[in-house]
């Protein structure tokens, strides 16, 4: 090998000889060369040697030294999987994102040769599984739900959590259970030798700091050794934008224009938040840089909707990095400096055969993108062609795409978020941690010296950025998880080894809701409800109402609501069209608007009104109204059809795209299927009429089921203080909630947001309202707090969702109750 490094073969002890005999790997020879070149290669030997002796092993290792694709290799080879060897349980390979798990077991089948149909990955809805599979990649969440029925993994004999650094709340958890996992495997095996062999458990990471894994006294008595693999990592040169400009993709496509048309030849990787900005930026720089041969591209492939993506969001968004050392800090070769406007960090000179105008090899790599079109970074460009990938941080450290030399961050990422209030996810872009930045920038030195440009200034990453991003586990309610956990069997969460515990009170209050709910009973023993609610990949409210929505044919319904309500709110306010300063001033400023305005108002009045027709008091059902109208609007119109009902279309799409998902969910649930089937929803299958009357009153239960503690009353009614004048605003008529709201400064009682639809409906609002969220105003003088309505619901129903708060039972309905 003539690569200037030095390699490390040392031969492997006699006792793991004898497995390896069992194995017979016949590499392509293109394979074996590569292989030979990766620095994790040369730590066979220690790494097999830790293993051999630990039951646990931490191996750090730089993004691309080849911790994911050859150590599962190196357990193959010495007789892990194999069903004659001492170690016959197949290997588990567990990958946070489900595209690295299927891109990987696809990569490693290639390098076994004529050990390939030895691979397989299984991921939500989709595996390659079979009776001869000895590795297997999957995701986290796939190998918890084994967890389930098979706590101590007995098919498994070695167990990889690869990167263990992203430290997101499933692989967190896995880490936690495997560490007891460990200690019964082994102890089984002392007593039972004939059924039980120890368990074996790697976790991988891209960076150093592991040591709330290693030093963690709660998972480990005695700290596992530690396999550093060293970097091979080329002085990557910084380049600051003087300047941070908020319109990071228009900065970001100048930057690349430049580095083609000025730089030396050398892969240019964009990272970029997520796919539509991508898919954007990938056209501009196809057209501006056209390929002679314009076959090469396939058709950016249009969103898919392809009902099995149910982890669409989920994965679409990439976990923020953390826990990293700054390596460039300690590397002497580093520079760091911010660029004038003009100069830029240009000034290397075009080398031959490079002209301005040469063609540039364009590929987009985001989680949704096919595999097929994922493996196209791992493939030479088109002869004279210069590659650049625009990529999510999926690029960051879970795939490696060869001979990157410059790197250019937009310093942003799509990150989830949970609200405190709901467990309603959405999905926001904000700065990564100054760790994944220098993931980011390291990318650029893997074959050579590279360059990273940031799209932000150094005064920005100094202030704004933090130093590692916290884990996800400190940053969102628990309820899943310890519904989840609660499903294993786990009681006293509180003492569960976390790698880093969520706060006590978060722990404290996921339990409450979870009780409240009835999927814990007074004992917070899991019950019947929560298992069944502990299938749906959501939030345990909406479980709740998908579980209790089986009922007089409104499960549709529910679906769609859900499906609405996760997603976010598509109606547009008044308050866009007219602005306003404030709503409550509504009446005076009511003169001011101009007769364009006017025309749009009265043009947007009509279009709720239709909306609302089904119920005057329930903003879910207007909602669902909408849902319903669409559905009957052919696809070719929808677009106009949200124009001219003031809805956002984006918000309108992903509800459709997470109902149909949904509803797939729920079909092979019934069927109790896990793994994929070829079944797929059809549009006219999930076209709605509008619910009957009954019904109606059904779905106002129903979601209250998933809210019963988000229950609000009309202040008058428990207070003869309170006293209603005709001359109120409904956004001024107080409420009283049944949760106390901790809100510091603000009045204890709460108000209807103005957006509501009782606000429209000019009538003395409903004693009882469910509300989904109650938010601070922070911008007015008294500090109001506004909630969010979902719908009114009488007191004879809350009081039979509240009394079955396992099981719904209707009594006739009592009519509308006001
Ligand atoms: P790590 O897990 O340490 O980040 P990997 O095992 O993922 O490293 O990658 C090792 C090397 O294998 C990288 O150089 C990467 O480019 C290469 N590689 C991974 N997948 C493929 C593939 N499908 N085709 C070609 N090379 C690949
Ligand atoms: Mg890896």
């Amino acid at each position: 090998l003539d690569d200037g490094l030095e390699h490390n073969f040392i031969p492997i002890n006699e006792q793991l000889r004898r497995k390896i005999a069992t194995v017979h790997i016949d590499r392509d020879d293109d394979i074996q060369v590569a292989r030979m070149k990766l620095p994790v290669v040369g730590e066979e030997h220690t790494i097999l040697e830790a293993i051999h002796h630990n039951d646990c092993v931490i191996i750090c290792g730089e993004t691309g030294s080849g911790k994911t694709t050859q150590i599962p290799q190196f357990l193959f080879e010495s007789g892990y999987g194999s069903p004659n060897s001492e170690t016959p349980g197949i290997i588990g390979v567990t990958q946070p994102r489900r595209v690295a798990a299927v891109a990987m077991a696809e990569r490693v089948g290639q390098e076994l040769g004529n050990c390939r149909n030895k691979v397989g990955y299984q991921i939500r809805f989709d595996a390659n599984v079979s009776e001869g599979t000895a590795i297997k990649f999957m995701t986290d969440g796939v190998l918890l739900r084994e967890m389930m029925t098979d706590f101590l993994l007995t098919k498994y004999s070695a167990l990889i959590i690869d990167e263990a650094h992203e430290r997101n709340i499933n692989t967190d958890i896995l880490i936690g259970m495997l560490s007891r996992v460990l200690k019964l495997r082994r102890e089984k095996a002392e007593t039972d030798a004939q059924n039980y062999r120890p368990l074996k458990l790697v976790v991988m990471s891209a960076t150093l700091s592991v040591s709330d894994f290693s030093e963690n006294s709660r998972l480990f008595r005695t700290p596992p050794p530690i396999v550093s693999v060293p970097a091979r990592q080329y002085p990557v040169s910084i380049h600051f934008n003087r300047r941070t400009v908020p319109n990071y993709n228009e900065e970001a496509f100048r930057k690349t224009c430049k580095i083609h048309s000025k730089l030396p030849p050398g892969g240019i990787l964009v990272f970029l938040t997520g796919k539509s900005e991508i898919n954007e930026m990938v056209k501009r720089l196809r057209k501006r840089y056209p390929l002679a041969k314009k076959k090469l591209y396939n058709d950016i492939p249009e969103v898919r909707t392809d009902p099995r993506n149910v982890e669409v969001e989920t994965e679409e968004i990439e976990f923020g990095v953390s826990e990293s050392t700054d390596t460039f800090e300690e590397n002497d070769d580093f520079t760091e400096q911010d660029e004038d406007e003009e100069e830029e960090g240009f000034e290397e000179n075009l080398e031959d055969g490079q002209t301005p105008e040469d063609p540039l090899y364009v590929l987009p790599l985001y989680s949704l993108l096919p595999t097929k079109e994922q493996m196209k970074i791992f493939e030479k460009p088109p002869q004279g062609a210069r590659l650049c990938v625009v990529a999510t941080n999926i690029a960051e450290t879970s795939l490696t795409i060869p001979n990157i030399r410059y790197v250019v961050d937009c310093g942003r990422s799509k990150e989830r978020k949970y609200s405190e209030n709901t467990g309603v996810q959405s999905f926001e872009i904000g700065w990564i941690s100054k760790a994944s930045a220098d993931q980011r920038a390291g990318r650029a030195g893997r074959t050579g010296p590279g360059h990273c440009y940031r799209l932000f200034s150094s005064a920005v990453y100094e202030s704004e950025f933090s130093t590692f991003s916290i884990p996800e586990i400190q940053r969102m309610p628990v309820e899943s998880v310890v519904l989840t956990m609660k499903a294993m069997g786990i009681d006293n969460i509180v003492n569960f080894p976390f790698v880093t515990p969520p706060k006590k009170e978060m722990i404290r209050k996921a339990e409450t809701l979870l009780r409240n709910l009835g999927a814990l009973d007074d004992k917070k023993n899991i019950t019947k409800l929560g298992q069944k609610m502990n299938s749906f990949p959501l939030s345990p409210r909406f479980s709740k109402m998908l579980v209790v929505g089986n009922q007089q044919g409104c499960l549709p319904y529910i679906i769609a609501l859900v499906s609405g309500l996760s997603v976010g709110d598509p109606f547009i306010s008044e308050f866009e069209i007219v602005p306003k300063k404030d709503p409550e001033e509504q009446e005076e400023q009511k003169d001011y608007i101009t007769e364009e305005q006017r025309n749009v108002l009265s043009k947007f009045n009509k279009s709720r009104a239709v909306f609302s027709k089904l119920d005057k008091f329930s903003d879910v059902l207007q909602l669902l109204s909408a849902i319903c109208a669409q559905d009957h609007v052919a696809k070719a119109d929808r677009m106009k059809f949200y124009d001219n009902n003031f809805l956002r279309s984006k918000i309108m799409e992903d509800i459709l795209k997470l109902r149909k998902q949904l509803t797939y969910i729920v079909k092979i649930n019934k069927g109790k299927g896990l793994v994929a089937s070829a079944s797929t929803v059809s549009d006219d299958e999930l076209k709605l009429e509008l619910p009957s009357k009954p019904q109606i009153m059904a779905i106002k239960q129903m979601v209250a089921a998933g809210f019963i503690d988000q229950i609000a009353i009309r202040a008058d009614l428990i207070d003869r203080d309170v006293k209603l004048s005709n001359n109120m605003t409904i956004s001024s008529i107080p409420y009283v909630t049944l949760l106390p709201t901790h809100e510091p400064d603000t009045e204890p009682n709460a108000f209807i947001h103005p957006a509501s639809i009782l606000c429209k409906s000019g009538e003395l609002p409903p004693s009882y309202l469910i509300y989904e969220s109650l938010n601070v105003n922070t911008s007015s003088e008294t500090k109001k707090l506004r909630m969010k309505p979902l719908n009114d619901i009488s007191g004879r129903s809350l009081a039979n969702v509240a009394a079955n708060s396992g099981l719904i039972t209707y009594s006739k309905p009592l009519g509308h109750p006001y």
